[in-house]
């Protein structure tokens, strides 16, 4: 297949491995003190452990799994706010399926579905506000969830709503932004990281720019990138190139210029700016308050705006006792070393948000690294060991 074979070539693959291996040593990494490179989006980790890049690298080279899946990162006051929403008369609740199982404080959205409030799976905004067209006595409320990636759609279908005169539409508005996040991570005291592989979706909409004030602050590269299995790879090697060229060369370089532009996309912007402005604070899953990283809706749209229209509780609410997902969060634990990983928390009985969605580094080592379906595509033999066993 056009655009993506090419992109999972193993011979291509074994190749960048190689060079991989051999810029690691040049600088002087070892198993016991490795290269941390943090892969800020979930669509990344998911293809790092679909692919089992993870044990392709060298051993002193370290995959870090960032804050890059917004399901995973959604704290449980603001899913107990979903929930009291949908509980209200004359509401027709809707989400993207993913958001379904993600567990609040008490129950989930599917639980409250099951207990008797409308709550409706859809595959896009604009199937929420034909739903609200379709039922004008209803309140449809769609709950906008994603980074700047999704930003763009749901302000759209605002305008749409208001150039339409659908007024039984809203939003409950839980979109996030990625660079306070990265520098909440970078000034975190107990995490190293040598560098970035970016968030290839999020460069789509927002361009380079946004991503230079973090690199030259902290001198760590970031490339953006690809999600494919070579993508990836090369996106490491093009980070190691500049670690060995030293902090002062740090910089955001381009991986995945097949879809990223330098200034990214101006329509999207346009229509992000227009409908939403940054909240002075936002709550994250396991890495608490950040300042500037999340955005609300304008006093303009306000008769879209959920959290107007209705009494949301908004009550910050601390994680179980036996969840770990802040630590996984910030990349100070690996997923298995949670001590409710397999046990207490799996895909089917999720403890934390990581488990729930397929782009949590939970869910995603559960699925791929312990005992889930085998690797889809053959992927060369390491150099340094032996081939990944996949077990069926
Ligand atoms: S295993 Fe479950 S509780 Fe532990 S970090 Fe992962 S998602 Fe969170």
């Amino acid at each position: 297949m056009k655009f993506v074979d090419e992109f999972r070539d193993p011979l291509a693959a074994r190749g960048l491995l190689r060079e991989i291996e051999a810029a690691t040593q040049r600088l002087g990494a070892t198993p016991a003190k490795p290269l941390q490179v943090m892969e800020v989006c979930g669509g990344h980790t998911h293809s790092i452990f679909r692919y089992a890049l993870k044990d392709l690298i060298p051993p002193a080279l370290e995959f870090v799994h960032g804050p890059g899946c917004p399901v995973c990162v959604l704290p449980m006051g603001r899913v107990d706010d979903c929930i009291a929403i949908a509980r209200e008369p004359n509401v027709i609740f809707t989400t993207f399926g993913d958001a379904m199982r993600v567990p609040g404080s008490r129950s989930s959205l599917l639980q409250a579905r099951a207990e008797g409030a409308d709550i409706r799976m859809v595959y896009s905004p604009l199937d929420a506000l034909e739903l609200a067209a379709r039922n004008p006595d209803k309140r449809v409320v769609f709950f906008a969830l994603g980074f700047e990636t999704t930003m763009p759609t749901t302000a759209m279908t605002v305008l749409e709503a208001e150039r339409r005169g659908i007024g039984n539409f809203a939003l409950f508005c839980n979109h996030i932004t990625i660079m306070p996040t990265m520098k909440a991570i970078l000034d975190e005291p107990d995490l190293r990281i040598d560098g970035f592989i970016g968030p290839g979706h999020v460069a789509t909409v927002m361009g380079l720019a946004p991503f230079e004030y973090l690199v030259h602050a902290y001198k760590k590269p970031l490339v953006i990138s690809g999600f494919e299995p070579t993508d990836i790879l090369q996106s490491l090697l093009m980070v190691l190139r500049q670690l060995e060229e030293g902090p002062e060369q740090a910089r955001v370089e381009n991986q995945y210029s097949r879809l990223v532009n330098a200034d990214g996309n101006r329509v999207a912007l346009q229509a992000i700016e227009r409908v939403f402005e940054l909240r002075d604070t936002f709550e994250w899953r396991g890495l608490g308050m950040i300042d500037h990283s999340g955005v609300r809706m304008r006093e303009a749209y306000a008769r879209f705006d959920a959290e107007r229209i209705f009494e949301v509780p908004g009550v910050s609410v601390s994680d179980p006792e036996n969840c770990q997902c802040g630590e996984v969060l910030k990349g100070v634990l690996k997923p298995p070393q949670c001590k409710a990983f397999g046990t207490l928390c799996t895909p089917q009985t999720p403890l934390g948000a990581l488990m729930v969605s397929s782009e949590g580094a939970c869910a995603a080592y559960y699925q791929f690294a312990r005992g889930g379906r085998e690797v889809p595509v053959q992927m060369p033999t390491p150099t340094h060991g032996k081939q990944l066993e996949v077990k069926a």
